[in-house]
C-alpha cells in the first residue's frame, strides 16, 4: 500500500520504442498543420484513411459507424459510435488547432523607405519580442472574387526547401539601449509588428509612381494567385508563423521542440487514439477539435459555437434521443496543454502542484485565476473517475496546475464544455516555453496522453 503521493519520472516503465515512434507520426503532424486549416486538412485525411465517412444530415448512425465533420475548413468532430445508446452519453476529447502567431491584416500592403511590408494583427497571448528576427512562413487562404465568382486560393510560402521566408526586423543592439531599458511589453510595439516582403520596384511602373515596390508585389500576387488583387486581401486569412520543423531536443532525444505544441500536443493523441480504437467501443467516443481557443473560444467556429450542439442534436435525432441526456450523460477530457515546472523560473511555480515534464499526462482539476475566477472545477467524482480509468490502464500521469496562486493564470475550453451539463476536467501534455515560437514538450508526457485518451475512450 503507497500511503504517499509523489510524482515520478516514467522512463522506467514504457516501452521506449514505441513512445520514440509515436513522436514521429506528431512531429510530421507539427510541420504539416501550423494553422487550423492545414491541421484540419490532415486529420481530415488520416480520418478517411481510417474508413471514416463524411457525416451528412439525415445519415444513420449505429454502433461501429466512424464519422467525421468539419466546421468551415477549421474544426472537425471525429465520431466512433458506441454500441450503447447515445442516450448513455458520450466519451468526449475537446482539444484547439489554433495556435498563437502572428495574423495579416485586411489592408495590409504598402510601402515605405525601399521596402514593401505587411501590416499584422497579433493572434492569442505572445511575447511580441520573441516573433522578431526569426524565418517566418505564410499560410491561408485568399478568396478571389472576380465577376460574381469566388475561387478559394490556399497559400503556403515558406514551407517548401527553396522557398522564400519572410521576417519581422529587430533592433541591433548598437542601437539598442534605449530599447533594452523598456518593459518587455514595450520593447516592440504591435503597430511596429510590420513583415518584411520584398524590395524591388515594378519596371512598369511609371516614372513618377510612388509605389513601385507595392506594384511589384501586387502583380507577382496577382500572376501567382488567381489573378487577385489587394481588394482581395478582404476576403483573405493569411498568417505568419515561424518557418521552421519540430526537431528532437536533447542528446536522449527525449524532447521535442517545435512551433505550435499548444494545442497540437493534445490534439493529435486526441485524434490518433480514436483512429487505434480496434473495436467497437462501449459509450460513443468523440474528438472535438476547434479553433479560436486562443483569443477565448468565440465565433462559429470555437468552442462556444453552436456547432457541437447541432453535430450532437443530429446524432441524436437519429437514435432518437433527447440531446440534453446525451450530453449530461457525457463525460469529458479537456484536452489541452499546462505549464511544466521548470527549475530556471521557480519563482513562479508551486512545486508540489505543477506538473513535470516527463511524469506523464497530467490532469487539472481547475484553471481560472485570482480565487479560481473563470474555472469550471471538476467534481472530486470525476477526478476519481479519471484517476480509476488511467491507473487501470497503466498510464503514467500526474496532477497539474497553471503556477503559484495569484501569480497569473489561465483558461481552457473546459469551462464551456461544463457549462453545457457535460461533466468535464483538463488533461493534457506539460509544455516548456509555452505560446514562444519554440515550445518543448516531452515525449514520454506525449506517448502517455496518447494512451490515457486511448482508455477513457474505451471506458
Ligand atoms: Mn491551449
Ligand atoms: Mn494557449
Amino acid at each position: 500500500m503507497e500511503l504517499f503521493y509523489d510524482k515520478k519520472t516514467g522512463w522506467d516503465k514504457l516501452d521506449k520504442k514505441a513512445c520514440m515512434d509515436y513522436a514521429e507520426g506528431y512531429k510530421a503532424f507539427l510541420d504539416a498543420g501550423k494553422t487550423e486549416r492545414d491541421a484540419v486538412s490532415y486529420i481530415a485525411a488520416q480520418a478517411e484513411s481510417k474508413g471514416y465517412k463524411e457525416w451528412k444530415r439525415g445519415m444513420d448512425v449505429k454502433a461501429g459507424d466512424k464519422l467525421y465533420q468539419i466546421n468551415r475548413h477549421k474544426g472537425i468532430i471525429l465520431t466512433h459510435v458506441g454500441k450503447a445508446s447515445l442516450s448513455e452519453g458520450l466519451r468526449l476529447t475537446a482539444a484547439h488547432l489554433d495556435a498563437p502567431r502572428v495574423d495579416i491584416r485586411t489592408v495590409p500592403l504598402y510601402e515605405q523607405e525601399g521596402m514593401a511590408y505587411f501590416k499584422t494583427h497579433y493572434y492569442g497571448g505572445i511575447k511580441k519580442y520573441q516573433w522578431l528576427a526569426i524565418p517566418l512562413e505564410l499560410r491561408g487562404v485568399v478568396c478571389v472574387c472576380k465577376d460574381g465568382k469566388i475561387t478559394r486560393v490556399p497559400v503556403h510560402v515558406g514551407d517548401k526547401p527553396n522557398d522564400p521566408k519572410f521576417v519581422i526586423t529587430d533592433l541591433l543592439p548598437h542601437l539598442g539601449s534605449d530599447q533594452m531599458s523598456k518593459k518587455a511589453t514595450d520593447i516592440i510595439k504591435a503597430e511596429n509588428m510590420n513583415i518584411l516582403i520584398g524590395s524591388i520596384p515594378s519596371e512598369n511602373a511609371k516614372e513618377d509612381e510612388k509605389d513601385k515596390i507595392k506594384r511589384a508585389i501586387m502583380e507577382y500576387l496577382h500572376e501567382n494567385y488567381e489573378n487577385m488583387t489587394e481588394a482581395d486581401f478582404l476576403s483573405a486569412e493569411l498568417s505568419c508563423v515561424p518557418a521552421y520543423n519540430a526537431c528532437d531536443i536533447g542528446f536522449d532525444r527525449s524532447f521535442i521542440g517545435a512551433y505550435g505544441h499548444d494545442d497540437h500536443v493534445c490534439s493529435y493523441p486526441a485524434a490518433t487514439a480514436m483512429f487505434d480504437l480496434t473495436e467497437t467501443p462501449e459509450h460513443t467516443a468523440m474528438c472535438l477539435l476547434v479553433d479560436k481557443e486562443e483569443t477565448g473560444s468565440d465565433g462559429v467556429t470555437g468552442m462556444q459555437s453552436h456547432h457541437f450542439d447541432t453535430f450532437v442534436a443530429d446524432l441524436c435525432r437519429a437514435q432518437n434521443v433527447l440531446p440534453e441526456e446525451c450530453l449530461e450523460n457525457s463525460i469529458c477530457l479537456s484536452a489541452d496543454v499546462c505549464n511544466a515546472f521548470d527549475p530556471n523560473f521557480p519563482e513562479v511555480s508551486e512545486a508540489r502542484n505543477d506538473a513535470r515534464v516527463g511524469c506523464g499526462m497530467a490532469i487539472i482539476k481547475y484553471t481560472g485565476s485570482r480565487g479560481k475566477g473563470g474555472t469550471s472545477d471538476a467534481t472530486a467524482e470525476l477526478m476519481a473517475r479519471v484517476r480509476c480509468i488511467l491507473d487501470d490502464a497503466g498510464v503514467v500521469w500526474q496532477t497539474g496546475q497553471l503556477g503559484r496562486v495569484d501569480q497569473g493564470g489561465g483558461g481552457t475550453v473546459a469551462k464551456f464544455l461544463a457549462n453545457r451539463n457535460i461533466d468535464t476536467v483538463d488533461a493534457g501534455v506539460p509544455v516548456l516555453s509555452m505560446h514562444a515560437p519554440f515550445e518543448t514538450i516531452s515525449k514520454l508526457d506525449l506517448y502517455m496522453t496518447h494512451l490515457g485518451f486511448h482508455a477513457f475512450y474505451r471506458a
